[in-house]
């Protein structure tokens, strides 16, 4: 039996599940997107993900047609159609089918896709020994131009980065602002430890205010671990204790390396390896159940 995909309250085969080649989503990026995970039946910060998306869609003027309660029911249909306990979900509404202008007004109806699917995690072999990443010199949106805090299907700024990161065999890059300070990684939120003390760059910096972010920064508040957002350039990265990067698809992740500049001892250390166990603990407590 092969996935079935929600698009616009009905389920479709992988091989049906088709939409428009005059959706403004692929015509012009147009629309919002959320990946979400669900571990043994608990659909993971169901609540945020779901606010988040719907305020990215609030910022570009993009109507929802389902209420939050709706959009919440129809994870869980999507989740349960597929017999999916365990699922990276990918969320995404985009501005629906239009002309070949890129006026929003020539698309009356968004369409709301829903893929549940097996996720693709790194290997684990990366968890125990720590990730090695680079800096790209694609430098990421500014918000002044393209809030990074609208998660669109915008995603080119990214994708060059990851291209480049690629090209020099590399699996995930840091992208810094137009100041130079870094911002995040193409598809995940860095931390650094520096005596004791976590660190994040804010949100003003260009980061998307990651979920598994903001979750981090609960779990370190919890186990009175300071931590505070601090605008951060690769030298103070190259000189932290411990790093790690956090994300919905990668969770807790250690780096090792940036820049060819070993991290710390080059060994994953004691308060990532923590905040890696007390976040496994919170997936398991922290969400929307249903039954499968
Ligand atoms: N930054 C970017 C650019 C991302 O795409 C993501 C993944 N959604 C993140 C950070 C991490 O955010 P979250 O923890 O909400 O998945």
């Amino acid at each position: 039996m092969g996935l079935k995909i929600y698009i616009d309250g009905t389920f479709y085969e992988k091989e049906q599940a088709k939409i428009s080649v005059f959706d403004h989503g692929l015509l012009y990026g147009d629309g919002v997107f959320e990946g979400i995970r669900s571990y043994n039946s608990l659909i993971f910060k169901c609540r945020e993900h779901i606010d988040r998306l719907y305020e990215s869609a609030h910022t570009i003027k993009l109507k929802i047609p389902l209420t939050k309660e709706q959009m919440t029911r129809a994870l869980v249909r999507t989740l349960q159609a597929n017999k999916l306990a365990n699922a990276y979900i990918r969320l995404v509404v985009t501005r629906g089918v239009g002309d070949l202008g890129l006026d929003p007004r020539k698309c009356p109806q968004a369409t709301v896709i829903i893929i549940a699917s097996q996720i693709v995690l790194y290997p684990e072999r990366l968890y125990k020994e720590g990730l090695k990443i680079i800096t790209v010199p694609t430098v990421r949106n500014l918000a002044e131009a393209l809030n990074p805090q609208i998660k669109s299907l915008n995603y080119l700024n990214n994708v060059l980065a990851k291209i480049e990161a690629v090209h020099a065999g590399f699996e995930e890059a840091i992208m810094l602002n137009a100041q130079g300070y870094v911002a995040e990684c193409t598809g995940d939120n860095i931390f650094i430890i520096k005596q004791g003390c976590l660190y994040t760059p804010p949100q003003s910096v260009g980061a998307l205010r990651g979920i598994t972010r903001d979750t981090v920064l609960g779990l370190a508040k919890k186990a009175r671990i300071p931590a505070r957002e601090a605008m951060l350039t690769r030298h103070e990265v190259f000189n932290s204790d411990e790093a790690f990067l956090t994300g919905t698809a990668a969770e807790v992740i250690p780096v090792v390396e940036v820049d060819s500049r070993g991290i710390g001892s080059g060994a994953i250390g004691p308060l990532t390896k923590r905040l890696m166990s007390a976040f496994r603990a919170a997936t398991k407590t922290e969400g929307e159940r249903y039954t499968v």
